[in-house]
């Protein structure tokens, strides 16, 4: 049945309908029960860091010489339920228009889950409708290769990528997915009991999964680890999707865990597998947790645009006494990691393992800073050589039901160590810890900016004691209490 409603539909929209068509139409008829996840988080940053980034499209055609042929954020709106907001358009001297598409990445997408080109299609199909005649058509991302030295050079920072031969190839196309769209969300009801994405890992599927999947039970085999996609979809075919339905001969040696934990109701604890890992550690113990920043507008000298750049550490340090020191950085300024890295050189010793919790992140930093500052470069390798990855342990070692399938120390803490929690802390995850660094950099309120300081170091430190916690947890479950 159609609804009497009148029906919009924004470029944000029409990209969540091409991602999802139900999930769009929930957001729109059912907004109270729409969970306001990743999608919409994502198009938050996004939305952000386009104005940013058109701040500086804005400065850097004040310096052109036609200029006043320039507008921002003119709408089109042609009376069809379209919502078009260009975000700079040119008016040629031939009465055509130019449309520019100003975008955060550093490269054009022209995929979900953000289609650049679809975007501009669909903001050409609104002008078009409005009566325009669209003469070029053109994406305006960062260069992935510009580096900042000093105040933003928006010419450099800048690239204008003329997609007007792709953008105007899509016009057919997506005229048709504006039509399905506006259909779809017509209706004043669609099937709420199901979707698609049954056949899709835990990390394809969109947060409005669980509301039109409510039967599916926790665990389920969305909680088993790299699943291919081949088993998915022969135990969804089969309507297996319930553990209960699953036996271990069909499961690889990473996906067995979770089953036998699932089947025994208790912990999975695979000693060798532990005693391995305790095996190759070495006093003292570092505890290292590291924190990244990344924007579109390079946040000072040395920086390109989306690339992360370390601004906090926490590390505890644990003899083999059981001694614990505790040692952290967070920069006050906006500025390269030399800081950072001397203060490391100062409190990690020069023997002993380094323990992370999922050493590509602290690596890939340790190995960018190495290659931005050579002459540190043989500590920070070092450190490389040194790690060990306390993650590990959870795949095999020890797993329980109540990570889900997960190995993130935000679902193993609570459930090992329930003591100590990231629960009610004023900076919760490492987003949150981004956020509240660029607030506290520009912080006039000095009692706000300490609040947000210390607010940083406590998350820092959780996450390194933490580590620590669950170190001795698991080392208490062997017989050489956790120790090489
Ligand atoms: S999980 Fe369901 S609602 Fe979400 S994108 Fe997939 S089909 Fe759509």
């Amino acid at each position: 049945m159609a609804t009497t409603n009148p029906i919009k539909l924004t470029k944000t929209d029409f990209i969540l309908f091409l991602n999802c068509g139900k999930s769009l139409w929930l957001k729109t008829h059912k907004p109270n029960v729409y969970p306001e996840g990743e999608f919409s988080a994502y198009a938050q940053k996004l939305a952000k860091e386009g104005y940013e980034v058109e701040a500086q499209v804005r400065a850097l055609v004040a310096t052109w010489a036609d200029a006043d042929r320039y507008s921002f954020q003119r709408v089109f709106e042609p009376g069809e339920g379209l919502f078009a907001k260009a975000d700079m358009v040119r008016d040629n001297e031939d009465g055509t228009i130019d449309l520019f598409e100003i975008k955060s990445s550093t490269s054009v997408k022209d995929r979900n889950p953000h289609n650049q080109l679809k975007d501009a299609a669909f903001q050409t199909i609104a002008a078009k409708r409005c009566g325009e005649k669209v003469r070029n058509i053109t994406i305006v991302h960062l260069n992935k290769d510009y580096v900042r030295e000093g105040d933003i050079d928006p010419e450099e920072l800048l690239t204008f990528a003329d997609e007007t031969v792709r953008v105007k190839a899509l016009l057919a196309e997506t005229e048709s997915e504006i039509t399905e769209a506006m259909a779809l969300l017509s209706l004043d009801a669609v099937d709420e009991t199901s979707c698609t994405c049954l056949h899709l890992s835990r990390n394809n599927q969109c947060d409005s999964f669980t509301y039109f999947n409510r039967n599916i039970p926790t665990p389920s085999i969305y909680s088993l680890p790299r699943l291919s996609q081949a088993k998915r979809d022969l135990f969804v075919a089969e309507d297996r999707i319930s553990l209960d339905k699953i036996s271990v001969e069909e499961l690889t040696r990473l996906q067995q865990p979770v089953l036998k934990a699932h089947q025994s109701n208790a912990p999975y604890i695979n000693l060798p597998d532990i005693e391995n890992f305790l095996g190759v550690l070495k006093y003292p113990l570092h505890f290292l947790d590291y924190e990244t920043y990344a924007s579109a507008i390079p946040i000072t000298n040395g920086v390109k645009s989306q690339s992360p750049l370390p601004f906090q550490f926490s590390l505890h340090v644990q003899s083999e006494n059981g001694e614990l020191e505790h040692h952290e950085f967070l920069a006050d300024q906006a500025e390269r990691p030399l800081a950072l890295i001397e203060h490391l050189e100062r409190t990690i010793n020069p023997t002993g393992s380094i323990i992370v919790w999922n050493k590509t992140f602290e690596n890939t930093q340790n190995k960018t800073m190495a290659a931005d500052y050579p002459d540190k470069a043989e500590f920070l390798l070092g450190l490389v050589s040194r790690t060990a990855d306390l993650m590990d342990v959870f795949l095999t070692g020890y797993v329980d039901i109540r990570f889900d399938g997960s190995v993130s120390i935000k679902k193993v803490l609570p459930v090992v160590v329930p003591e100590l929690s990231y629960d009610g802390m004023d900076v919760g995850d490492g987003t949150a810890a981004m956020e509240t660094w660029a607030r506290m950099l520009s912080e006039t309120d000095l009692a706000k900016r300490a609040e947000q300081r210390q607010a940083l170091l406590d998350y820092c430190e959780l996450d390194s004691l933490a580590m620590v916690k669950i170190l001795k947890f698991v080392g208490a479950l062997t017989s050489n209490n956790g120790t090489a």
